[in-house]
């Protein structure tokens, strides 16, 4: 991670442990939506100390800061996404991978929500990706 982008989260309030370091350093630019398991196992083998507490926290807090968003796509766990923009996503129903989808969707605003201000929305889109499908 650059010396700047220590400096970023550094501004915005984040008190940076070397754990806390390593997980925004492997989220960054990560598109698999990893779940907190996924990142705990993924940083044991650097950090054999750390511990799932710590980086289940880390993540909470870092949703919490606007840092990064969590996706309550799959039912059974959480997962993580680094990309904070709103954008739509795809499921796989078997492999449970989560890809991005950045084209822009125009849905019509429901009737029902007229007298809402509605800000945003996501679509999910479910079924086989190419490796499943094969
Ligand atoms: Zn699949
Ligand atoms: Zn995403």
């Amino acid at each position: 991670m650059t010396e700047e982008k220590i400096l970023f989260y550094k501004k915005l309030g984040l008190k940076l442990t070397p754990q806390r370091l390593a997980i925004l350093e492997f989220l960054e630019g990560n598109t698999s939506h990893p779940s907190a398991e996924d990142i705990y196992r993924a940083l044991k083998k650097n950090f054999p100390s750390i511990s799932f507490a710590t980086v289940y926290n880390t993540l909470e807090l870092l949703v919490r800061k606007g840092f990064i968003k969590e996706l309550n796509i799959e039912s059974s766990r959480k997962r993580f996404d680094p990309l904070t923009h709103p954008h739509h996503h795809f499921f796989c129903k078997r492999c449970r991978k989560i890809v991005d989808v950045n084209q822009k969707i125009d849905i019509p605003i429901p009737e029902e929500l007229k007298d809402y201000d509605v800000e945003e929305f996501q679509v999910v889109f479910y079924g086989l990706c190419p490796d499943c499908k094969s």
